[in-house]
């Protein structure tokens, strides 16, 4: 999806639910990366705009990509003592894991709703199974509403706990 923040939605409902073991960064970082293809055939007016990076091979490769990055990150943190609650559960082997996955496999399927140049399963099948099922318009509100309602949940949790939820 060219609009890559709608994705953001989906990270911010995981992170207001699972607070100290969901990488929100390592997710939205594994959404840019894979949105620099369909950004940079777009700037160039090549088409289709998305190809290798937006297939469950591509998205793969973008995960471990983002593993590695914070996992060199978070030994360059704990090197240099730089210790905040929040970096600690989001630098977490877990989170990392977990949000960089969630992150490039749940971009794969979203983006297969609503684009029909999405070939998830290439090489293997240009079979698309989930185009056309759902319009553009309702996957990005449902994004939305996760957004906020995770939003929401982190506020609430800040000003009842007097705490960020990192
Ligand atoms: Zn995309």
């Amino acid at each position: 999806m060219p609009v890559t923040p709608f994705h953001f939605g989906a990270g911010l409902a995981a992170k207001a639910a699972l607070p100290a073991r969901f990488g929100l960064l390592a997710f939205c970082t594994a959404n840019v990366l894979i949105d620099i293809e369909p950004l940079y055939y777009a700037l160039t007016r090549q088409y289709p705009l998305h190809r290798f990076f937006h297939t469950l091979v591509g998205a793969t490769l973008t995960a471990l990509v983002t593993i590695i990055l914070f996992t060199i990150t978070a030994h360059l943190l704990k090197r240099w003592r730089i210790n905040f609650n929040w970096l600690t559960n989001e630098f977490h082997p877990t989170s990392i894991w977990f949000g960089a996955l969630s992150g490039a496999y749940s971009h794969i399927l979203l983006d297969s709703l609503v684009h029909e140049d999405m070939h998830p399963l290439s090489p293997f099948t240009q079979i698309n199974p989930f185009t056309g099922n759902f319009p553009r318009f309702s996957v990005e509100t449902i994004l939305v509403f996760m957004g906020l309602l995770g939003i929401f949940l982190i506020a609430i949790r800040f000003v009842f706990h007097k705490r960020a939820i990192w």
